[in-house]
């Protein structure tokens, strides 16, 4: 018999939390934390953010549920929403990112097959994330996610990220690919920004080989990095976006939007889901859209995470253990030249919440896009420490901040 009630797939801190407001969290001994890893880039308004609240409470005691078998006013508000900001056409909502990804990939085959094509391959790139169902763990550039799972989902080619000449290779010589699926930024591989003109290098190969462009905004979303889907900085539009993490602030919502013939291929019975766009989740969605629009928060993560980043270039940027300082916005990588897995530890310890990815050699932050002045600096001057001592520098040993 197992000796713990719940199923060993996480390695947790010790530590429980009780409540949070804005960008601190409060544990059960009521110590605070400043969480600069927003549950991974998902609490972007931040904790207990009063919109939120109201909208979870008034829809509550309204609707939560009714089922897609009938019509759904704030469905379709909210796609209205996103449609008008993202330039696409239409949406599907799911619960998670993982199920929006297995939306696009679906989408992308039924579209290979309207096309002709019996098999129909997705170009997705090394170091990937997208997910953890079969789909989307096949699709994801990283053994350890498909170790043991065994036989993986087919219909995937797997080339480097931020090399797009090597998808002009897969895309000239394979002529069953349909779709290239990429993130505009990694994330879970490491916060790798790719070159300026990469999506842009990526529509143009789509163009000429008549594949879906897909980018997988999940993590990107949202407002995360200064814009509210990061390929508004380029002038590109891809056929499908999907997003999902910050577009609930915490309550599970995701969604596979799409323009163009990418828009036109699901039917009634083609794809659906129970929970999926219920009101409740709808009337969140609403409000975290509407915050961050109204408040600015697209450029307030532009604004902090050049704070941020300019605080740490200075703190540690000549440090020789610091490989490189990056950021898109609120995604913010501190490069390591070692291994560094025991920092979100030491950091907790200081009060900071982050956490370490990249094969553990970088330092991932994501704040919320609520965060002050005053909070950005104190995340510089504390993790900037904490960087120090692991590199072997004496240790201040102050309680939290
Ligand atoms: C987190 C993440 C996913 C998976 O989202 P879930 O909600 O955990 O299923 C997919 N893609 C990217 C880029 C992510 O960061």
């Amino acid at each position: 018999m197992a000796t713990q009630p719940l199923m060993n797939v996480f390695n947790r801190l010790s530590v429980a939390f009780e409540r949070g407001e804005g960008s601190w969290l409060y544990d059960t001994d009521g110590n605070r934390y400043l969480d600069a890893l927003c549950g991974i880039a998902v609490t972007g308004l931040g904790h207990a953010h009063p919109a939120v609240t109201r909208a979870i409470s008034e829809q509550a005691g309204k609707l939560i549920h009714c089922s897609n078998l009938y019509t759904i006013p704030l469905q379709e508000e909210l796609a209205e929403r996103l449609t008008r900001i993202s330039g696409m056409e239409n949406v599907f909502f799911a619960n998670s990112g993982a199920e929006a990804n297995e939306a696009a990939i679906k989408l992308a085959r039924r579209h290979g097959h309207a096309r002709g094509i019996d098999t129909p391959t997705i170009i997705v790139m090394e170091q990937s994330f997208h997910g953890r169902t079969l789909a989307t763990l096949s699709a994801t550039g990283n053994r350890a996610v498909q170790q043991g799972f065994e036989p993986l989902v087919g219909g995937f080619v797997r080339v480097p990220f931020d090399d797009a000449e090597a998808v002009r290779q897969v895309a000239s010589n394979n002529p069953n690919v349909v779709a290239v699926l990429v993130e505009p930024i990694q994330g879970e591989g490491g916060v790798h920004i790719p070159a300026d003109d990469y999506l842009a290098q990526l529509r143009a190969i789509c163009d000429e080989h008549q594949l879906l462009l897909m980018l997988d905004e999940v993590q990107t979303g949202n407002g995360r990095t200064g814009q509210f889907f990061a390929y508004q900085h380029t002038d590109i539009l891809p056929d499908v976006v999907t997003t999902a993490k910050g577009l609930g602030n915490g309550f599970p919502i995701g969604a596979c939007l799409a323009r163009g013939a990418a828009a036109e291929v699901f039917m009634p019975g083609a794809h659906g889901t129970t929970f999926g766009g219920n009101p409740l989740a709808c009337a969140v969605g609403i409000a975290v859209v509407d915050t961050i629009v109204q408040d600015g928060l697209c450029a307030r993560a532009e604004a902090l995470g050049k704070r941020i980043c300019d605080g740490f270039r200075a703190e540690i940027g000549d440090a020789p253990f610091v490989r490189e300082i990056r950021n898109k916005g609120l995604m913010i990588g501190i490069e390591l030249t070692e291994a560094g897995t025991e920092l979100a530890v030491l950091a907790k310890v200081k009060g900071v919440l982050l956490n370490i990815t990249g094969g553990g050699h970088v330092i991932r932050m994501l704040p919320p896009l609520v965060m002050t002045d005053h909070e950005a600096d104190l995340l510089v001057s504390t993790v900037s420490q904490l960087v120090r001592v692991y590199a072997g520098e004496e240790l201040d040993t102050a309680p939290n901040p």
